[in-house]
């Protein structure tokens, strides 16, 4: 990938995110190793593709063979239906009041695992004279959302064979499957293979059978069924510590805007959390909690500055962080500035963020804010 970025090009503020899709679709492709030739694979794209943007994460993601997309809500959905998309789209998380019309209206697969829900759909159905598309959710150990395998039952399987609306798949969700241990997920896989099997025995097994996240699509083939569902690991991101083969497609840049020198002694920032013990500089670059660069890592991350990795000192503001450069060194107005990703020798990824924050970088790069333009490069 390409490191100069012409500013001269980018009206606004120096601080952008982007996104490699070739590195996108080279993920894709890794993962559509793990898979037999019938096996299909969800590119998971909610939250705007983990912060990535999801229109052009779900479009490069199609062209390198991804056959459905996931998303969290109905809204995203509908986003990207009205872009164009015509791929199969399932709504992953628990819908609400309205959302089954947004659904219904732009022809999105459901989630379902409550008797209400059924009544949402029907009306949604009616409102809008579509074909509502199931899924029927079971909580096999997740413990969050989902129909516990007990209640399932012949009167869940006649509403769902209902003809008002297309019985699509049956579906689970893993909780631990990037932990260390094997033992909870195999529990689950378990409950849900039961859950499988009554409904074989009853000829009534929708088309679709789904259940693994990339950890698990990684790690446990066991779990791939007729599809699966991949966010984080198209993204580049590990699921767990010694995942293999992925390329993160983030960057997260920004420039030097001001140096200053200054003396041993002095304070910066809100609260005065850093005060210099030499003669040092200071540059500041444009981006603070309000674009997601945690308040948490004051004073504990870094930064690349033309590749070399500098701290970050004193609080980290709404709009600003202060990064510490020495003496002998040369920084200037203007500089590269890398957040998040590489640059020559070294790099800084979302998972190094995230364990300064206890965290995890689903939730470092989701949180990139909205003020943050995103540019899309394919390499
Ligand atoms: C977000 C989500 C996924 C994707 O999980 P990753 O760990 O990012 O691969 C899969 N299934 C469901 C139900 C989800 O909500």
């Amino acid at each position: 990938m390409s490191l100069s970025m012409p500013t001269e090009h980018f009206e606004g503020r120096p601080t952008w995110v982007r996104v490699d899709l070739g590195r996108i679709r080279a993920n894709v492709c890794r993962l559509r190793q793990q898979l037999s030739g019938d096996q299909k694979l969800m590119a998971v794209v909610k939250a705007n593709g983990y912060g990535h943007g999801a229109l052009a994460v779900a479009s490069a993601a199609i062209e390198a063979g991804a056959d459905w997309l996931g998303v969290a809500l109905a809204e995203e959905g509908a986003e990207l239906r009205q872009a164009g998309i015509t791929v199969p789209i399932l709504v992953l998380g628990p819908s609400h009041g309205p959302q089954f019309r947004i659904a219904a209206a732009h022809r999105l697969d459901l989630m379902v695992f409550a008797p209400e829900h059924l009544v949402a759909v029907s009306a949604a159905v009616a409102a809008t004279g579509t074909r509502a598309r199931l899924h029927l959710k079971l909580d096999t150990g997740m413990g969050r959302v989902g129909l516990a395998p007990e209640e399932l039952n012949d009167s869940w399987i006649a509403d769902l064979r209902n003809p008002a609306w297309d019985w699509v798949g049956i579906a689970t969700h893993f909780a631990s499957s990037d932990s260390e241990s094997a033992l909870a997920t195999r529990h689950q896989l378990q409950r849900f293979l039961n859950a499988i099997e009554f409904l074989r025995l009853r000829d009534a097994l929708p088309p679709e059978i789904h259940a693994a996240n990339s950890a698990a699509l990684l790690r446990y083939p066991g779990t791939h069924f007729t599809l699966v569902r991949a966010g984080l690991a198209l993204y580049g991101l590990r699921p767990y510590r010694d995942a293999a083969g992925l390329v993160p497609a983030l960057r997260w840049e920004s420039r030097v805007v001001y140096v200053k020198t200054v003396p041993a002694g002095f304070a910066v920032g809100y609260g005065a959390t850093y005060v210099t013990d030499v003669p040092m500089q200071l540059a500041a670059v444009p981006v603070g909690y309000a674009d997601g660069y945690q308040r948490i890592w004051s004073n504990r991350s870094s930064v690349l500055i033309d590749g070399v990795r500098r701290p970050v000192v004193g609080r980290v503001s709404m709009d600003q962080i202060t990064v510490a450069v020495p003496m002998d060194a040369v920084v200037r107005v203007g500089d590269r500035v890398t957040l998040i990703g590489e640059d020559g020798a070294e790099a800084i990824s979302a998972e190094e963020l995230a364990d300064l924050s206890n965290s995890i970088a689903y939730e470092v790069v989701s949180c990139i804010g909205q003020r943050v333009p995103r540019i899309w490069i394919a390499d």
